[in-house]
């Protein structure tokens, strides 16, 4: 590479913030790109067009006719429309064909409707011929989750057919390794991918084809979302049975945390909470407490601790773990989130048996969530496993202490300067690790003082992390083929 060409991204995602998400891959996806750029890269990405996205809010406009896909079935075409992450300059393409004309990203498997397995296999397929028909020739392609996993197939089978990709170098990164995307072994005659290459073989023996396996074997770096998570997935438990094929990777799968949208997630500046403060005026933050337990029915009180938890109700977030057993400890709580119903139900039930003590709010309320981050004097995440963990990232951002599980980014984002934190998945131990965390708060106020403000003056902007994919994307690109 030239050194003064600026490097070229094509970035694959199944969700792009706010364009179409889901869920944290989203996220990513929509501001890992801003702050690349900032850094002088030259990055597009590459999203299916889905009937959900709103035109009328992200004006589109279509710069390629009926472009001819190569797939197993027939020649599909596809029409390609551009439009811009929004406030950006970015340049997001987006694929239009029947598989996404719907209102949802992800299907399933209905019946009578495509699977997604196709879907993204073929939107993957794609995005390649897109970027060939417009002459941009990527230094690096950086797919993102199973969806994209085959990317690297795709690459490897076109180089044998011509030079448009030959010195392309392939990221994958894995943000959720329990969604693996398995097809049957025909995916391989419909992707047209040559049956020939040596990771195909691998996965043919299981009678699959697993798109994170082939994402993981085939790519040139693999990174995931802490460094914590990266060497986690190496073993049994955390490995979703993959911890075999990852081991193979060892020496070239890296850990970069994620970070958090430090404008929308800012206590000086943010409309949705009851009182703005900052470092210099913490004790405006007290008014947001009294607002918090005055909307949710708490008694209202200054002096007494109040534990937020905001979180996807699902058995990765180690909600069993809080029992009745923790009424004996000297604090409320408010917990916010949905998702299976026996967590909702214990969760209800406990609000029900100590009404002044418990807060149960079953929805999602982006606004509550603020002003639980804003108002809590301590953050809940005792995640049984956590890949990065936003949540007590975006506490410490607002004062809140986190008390979290050591696990995952969670280990890598708490420390005891920040907050607090227990190793083993036990009940007792988040007990005690609360009691010890209530008896500082309340027997200590400088020391908690300064756990808050060392938690807010921590820097964790997507700058930080855009800076660390840069360093692969040029290892990347200078890497001799
Ligand atoms: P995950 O990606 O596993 O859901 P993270 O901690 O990485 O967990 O991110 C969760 C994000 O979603 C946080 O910003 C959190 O505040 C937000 N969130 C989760 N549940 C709710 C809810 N019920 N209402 C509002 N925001 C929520």
């Amino acid at each position: 590479m030239p050194k003064k060409s600026k490097i070229k991204i094509l970035f694959l995602s199944a969700e792009v913030a706010p364009l179409a998400k889901v869920g944290g891959l989203g996220d990513v996806a929509g501001a890992l790109p801003q702050a690349l750029i900032k850094l002088g890269v030259d990055i597009r990405i590459c999203l299916p067009f889905y009937g959900l996205i709103n035109q009328k809010k992200y004006p589109t406009k279509k710069i390629i006719n009926r472009l001819a896909v190569p797939t197993g079935d027939k020649n599909e075409t596809i029409d390609v429309w551009q439009t811009s992450l929004p406030g950006t300059k970015i340049s997001v393409y987006l694929i239009k064909h029947n598989f996404f004309n719907f209102k949802k990203i992800y299907l399933g498997k209905p019946a009578n409707r495509p699977d997604d397995l196709k879907r993204f296999t073929f939107f993957t397929r794609a995005a390649l011929t897109t970027a060939k028909k417009l002459n941009f020739k990527p230094d690096v392609i950086h797919a993102n989750d199973w969806h994209t996993g085959l990317t690297a197939d795709f690459i490897k089978t076109l180089n044998r057919q011509n030079n448009f990709f030959a010195k392309t170098k392939t990221l994958y990164t894995i943000h959720n390794l329990a969604s693996q995307g398995k097809a049957k072994p025909e995916i391989v005659g419909y992707a047209k991918i040559d049956r020939n290459l040596a990771i195909i073989k691998v996965d043919a023996g299981n009678n699959d084809i697993n798109f994170m396996v082939q994402g993981v074997l085939g790519s040139d770096l693999v990174n995931t979302v802490s460094p914590t998570y990266a060497k986690e997935i190496l073993g049994h438990y955390q490995g979703a049975n993959l911890e075999k094929i990852l081991k193979k990777r060892k020496s070239d799968l890296y850990g970069i945390l994620n970070g958090i949208d430090t404008g929308f997630f800012n206590p000086a500046t943010d409309n949705l909470i009851s009182q703005k403060y900052s470092l210099k005026n913490l004790d405006k933050k007290t008014a947001n407490k009294l607002a918090l337990q005055k909307q949710l029915g708490l008694p209202i009180d200054k002096n007494i601790a109040l534990i937020g938890l905001i979180s996807r109700l699902v058995w990765q977030k180690g909600l069993d773990l809080i029992t009745e057993n923790f009424s004996r400890l000297n604090c409320q709580f408010v917990f916010l989130g949905t998702g299976q119903p026996e967590l909702e139900q214990q969760l209800l039930a406990l609000a029900k048996k100590f009404p002044s003590q418990f807060s149960a709010q079953i929805k999602f309320d982006e606004k509550l969530a603020h002003l639980i981050y804003a108002g809590a004097d301590i953050f809940l995440m005792p995640s049984r496993f956590e890949p990065c963990g936003l949540g007590q990232m975006i506490a410490m951002r607002y004062g809140t202490v986190p008390l979290v599980r050591a696990t995952g980014g969670l280990a890598d984002t708490v420390n005891g300067k920040t907050g607090f934190s227990f190793k083993k998945y036990s009940g007792e131990k988040l007990y005690k690790t609360l009691w010890r965390a209530l008896k500082i708060y309340y027997d200590q106020p400088k020391t908690w003082r300064q756990l808050q403000l060392n938690g807010m003056r921590k820097d964790f902007s997507w700058k930080k992390s855009a800076k660390e994919y840069l360093k692969l994307y040029k290892k990347l690109a200078n890497a001799k083929k």
